[in-house]
């Protein structure tokens, strides 16, 4: 009766091997991280550039504390607007190459703000199948009608787009690196669809800052599409290793965020000392790409081993997903590999669709050659990884 209904929620997720447990770190975050005493070697990190624990920007944190406190105090609006928020918008804009940059707590929140403030009732939102949580919320939450198309399957989106001219408004919204999947977003065709619509172009791109592009400015940067697109969601929780996340556009958009993002207006602004984090680690991206391009040299060497293998595993990103299907099986190779001294959860429903659970991999720029040597001996062993030349060995995973 009651509230008891949550024990027999939490059962019946336990029974389908869908019931979610973290495990507690005890070190700073890195490649190697230390869980009930023991070391394990993490690959699940969205920390690409090994960010998180920079002497730098602990540096720069700890002067933003002895000079503005801790705490904000109250929100943007009212009176928790300070310097460093000021300057690290200012900064934000520089880097994305936008006119303007709204600061949020996080980046679901500045995708649920953004996409409530720009679409309502009357009006159509469309997006990738595979669009992350934080989108699909804001869809939801917004009111609008809401319609998805097979993953970057552009001539569907331009099917939905076709159908939908009876709305006011049409918001096309997609990531441009995929967190779940690694793979990449056709951003210039999907922008040119949206545009020849007279849909508003939004792109998702928390998993490109700090990775792609020349200066690690994301896909804008990738594809050259500065300018292009109406909506630019970012999050400095990923690359940046820090915590907040963003919208960048013109600044009639941002001006318009700050009046009408609820989640930006409704809550208190981050601790000055976060964004000092992330100033400092936009500066360290902005002096240096060599952390990037050490993380590129660690992907392609696991694309160049994961090509020995009969798997047809796509590496695009940092972000490799090593595909199970049931989410049983998900959950006994990651268990496998935590008792090899090997970090990877599996990722299951509803994170991602049924019958594709899996290992997601994410690579960071500290990882080593051995590193990765060393998962990819213990994928072989279990039976996941199938060399090619084997006829047809059959392991567990298979
Ligand atoms: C992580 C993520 C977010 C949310 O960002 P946070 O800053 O962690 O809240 C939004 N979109 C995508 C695609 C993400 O991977």
């Amino acid at each position: 009766m009651g509230i008891d209904f949550v024990l027999d929620e939490l059962n019946a997720l336990k029974d389908r091997a869908l019931l979610r447990e973290y495990r507690t770190i005890e070190n700073a975050q890195g490649p190697f991280v230390q869980i009930t005493g023991k070391t394990y070697l993490s690959f699940c990190s969205n920390n690409y550039l090994g960010l998180a624990n920079h002497p730098k920007i602990k540096q720069a944190a700890i002067a933003a504390i002895n000079q503005y406190g801790w705490g904000a105090g109250a929100s943007r609006l009212v009176s928790g607007n300070m310097t460093l928020h000021q300057e690290l918008e200012r900064k934000i804009a520089e880097f994305k190459d936008a006119e303007a940059a709204l600061l949020f707590p996080t980046g679901y929140m500045a995708n649920v703000g953004a996409l409530c403030a720009l679409a309502a009732k009357g009006d159509i939102i469309i997006g990738d199948k595979l669009n992350h949580a934080s989108i699909i919320d804001g869809c939801r939450q917004s009111g609008a009608a809401f319609r998805v198309y097979p993953h970057n399957n552009v001539s569907q989106l331009e099917k939905l787009l076709q159908r939908s001219s009876t709305f006011r408004r049409r918001l096309v919204v997609t990531e441009s690196v995929f967190s779940m999947d690694g793979d990449t977003a056709p951003l210039p065709e999907i922008v040119e669809i949206a545009k020849s619509y007279d849909a508003i172009i939004m792109i998702d791109d928390a998993h490109a800052m700090g990775v792609f592009g020349r200066h690690g400015k994301g896909m804008i940067e990738h594809y050259g599409l500065e300018r292009k697109i109406d909506v630019i969601m970012g999050s400095l929780s990923k690359a940046i290793g820090s915590i907040g996340g963003f919208i960048t556009g013109s600044k009639h958009l941002i001006d318009f965020l700050k009046n009408k993002a609820r989640s930006f207006i409704y809550t208190t602004a981050l601790p000055p000392a976060v964004c000092a984090a992330s100033l400092a680690g936009l500066a360290l991206l902005q002096d240096d790409t060599s952390l990037i391009d050490k993380l590129w040299k660690n992907i392609n060497y696991l694309k160049s081993q994961l090509s020995k293998f009969a798997n047809n595993i796509a590496v695009e990103s940092p972000v490799v997903p090593i595909i199970i299907g049931s989410a049983e099986n998900a959950l006994h190779l990651s268990t496998k590999l935590y008792q090899n001294g090997i970090l990877i959860p599996a990722i299951r429903p509803p994170t991602v669709p049924a019958g594709t659970s899996r290992l997601r991999i994410s690579l960071m720029a500290d990882h080593s050659e051995s590193d990765i040597d060393r998962l990819i001996a213990l994928l072989k062993d279990f039976g996941f990884l199938v060399p090619k030349d084997s006829k047809s060995v059959k392991g567990d995973y298979a």
